[in-house]
């Protein structure tokens, strides 16, 4: 058994960082072996050409919730961008999250009486019935033409299979409102990190406790690990660590496509979507755009939405009925592991924003070290 480390953490993205942090804040030692050659997991960033690219897709951090607020501001000063993305159908731009901006454009509808109104009148078609998959909540939401025009395609391109076969849950992520208000979300607090994501897992792994090697995969050692150390928390896929004893789960896979292009401003806002079936990929990241950025050169990422297979990077989880169930499966046998900590999006399997995750590590690190 080791007895230079209390901890060995598995995966240097947001969960495995936040509980490393804590725990050397109390005195525990700890090692972080991450398997990509970059610590920070998906929400790493890196400047190029003065600007900060978010390598694995367009992170915004939002939340209500101050404690969470006040604990990432400890590590990044943040900026005053608030998303709105644009959707594009087929050259029409259309506002999100769907509100009066949306409903104005597609309806010629003025006022929040209208608007309810021609939604009421689309909605009927459902019969009253309560939604139980994605089309069903969707048409329920915001009417059949919005479904038809701003959710059908671009859901059926990211998830690859009908919204009839997806949870509700999944729209339901996004905001409905009756006023002309692009905010994509209803939280409190949001923003990007002055000087990009990556700082504020570099700061919290700086602790004369912590010791971090990237490159590292758990799997090539993991009966040695699992022998050396005391405890172990581990970020990565759930059914992996069982190597897939009870089956796999499902994960969706993204391909990012990166450009420099001269030229200032390619398409006038960070997240434009393209909500059509024809345009392969899902939406087109103007990275600048969430630092405000004046550089004479831009930088975008078209992402191309992926079925998963074992070697790619599991980006979401699919939490249908069939993996919520063999996932609780899994979490049984985790549950018996008793050295072994599972947690994060990959560990919980689980569709975690940013503001979840360092809540689920802060309850994780408080419920085993107070
Ligand atoms: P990860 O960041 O995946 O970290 C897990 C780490 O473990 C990885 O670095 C991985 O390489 C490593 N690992 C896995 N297996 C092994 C192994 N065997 N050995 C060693 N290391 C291993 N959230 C928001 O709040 N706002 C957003 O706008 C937002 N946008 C997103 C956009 C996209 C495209 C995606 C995919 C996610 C987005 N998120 C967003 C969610 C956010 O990325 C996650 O909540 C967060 O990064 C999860 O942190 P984590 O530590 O659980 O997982
Ligand atoms: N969605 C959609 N049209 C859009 C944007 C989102 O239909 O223009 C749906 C789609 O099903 C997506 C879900 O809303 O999976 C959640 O969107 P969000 O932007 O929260 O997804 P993420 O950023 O996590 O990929």
């Amino acid at each position: 058994m080791n007895t230079e480390f209390d901890y060995l953490i598995v995966g240097a993205g947001l969960f495995g960082a936040v509980f490393a942090h804590e725990a050397a804040l109390k005195g525990k030692k700890v090692k972080v072996i991450e398997k990509r050659n970059h610590i920070a997991g998906n929400i790493y960033t890196k400047e190029v050409e003065g600007i900060q690219v978010h390598e694995y897709g367009a992170h915004i951090f939002h939340t209500s919730d101050k404690e969470i607020w006040d604990y990432v501001n400890q590590f990044a000063e943040f900026n005053r961008y608030t998303n709105s993305p644009v959707a594009n159908y087929k050259g029409e731009i259309y506002n999100l999250p769907f509100n009066m901006n949306t409903f104005n454009k597609l309806w010629g509808v003025v006022t929040p009486a209208e608007a309810q109104a021609k939604i009421e009148e689309q909605r009927s078609v459902l019969n009253g019935k309560i939604p139980e998959n994605l089309e069903e909540q969707a048409i329920s939401l915001v009417g059949t033409d919005i479904y038809e025009k701003l959710i059908k395609s671009y859901t059926e391109k990211q998830w690859e299979r009908p919204c009839t076969e997806l949870p509700a849950f999944i729209i339901r992520r996004l905001p409905v409102r009756l006023t002309y208000d692009n905010n994509y979300f209803n939280d409190t607090y949001q923003g990007i990190p002055i000087g990009g994501y990556t700082q504020i897992v570099e700061k919290m792994l700086a602790h004369e406790n912590i010791e971090v090697e990237t490159g590292v995969d758990f799997f090539a050692n993991k009966k040695d690990y699992l022998a050396s150390y005391p405890k172990i928390v581990f970020t990565g896929m759930i059914d992996e660590f069982f190597d897939y004893e009870l089956g796999e789960l499902e994960y969706r896979s993204l391909r990012f496509d990166t450009e420099t292009l001269e030229m200032e401003n390619y398409q006038g806002n960070a997240v434009v979507n393209y909500t059509d079936s024809e345009t392969p990929y899902t939406r087109i990241i103007e990275h600048k755009h969430f630092e405000f950025g004046t550089q004479a050169k831009t930088i975008i990422t078209r992402e191309h939405s992926q079925t998963w297979k074992k070697g790619d990077e599991p980006y979401y989880p699919v939490n249908n009925d069939r993996n919520n169930h063999l996932y609780k499966a899994y979490k049984d046998l985790a549950e018996k592991q008793a050295n072994v900590i599972f947690g994060g999006r990959l560990g919980h399997y689980r569709y975690y924003d940013m503001h979840q995750v360092i809540a689920a590590a802060l309850q994780t690190v408080r419920r085993e070290l107070g």
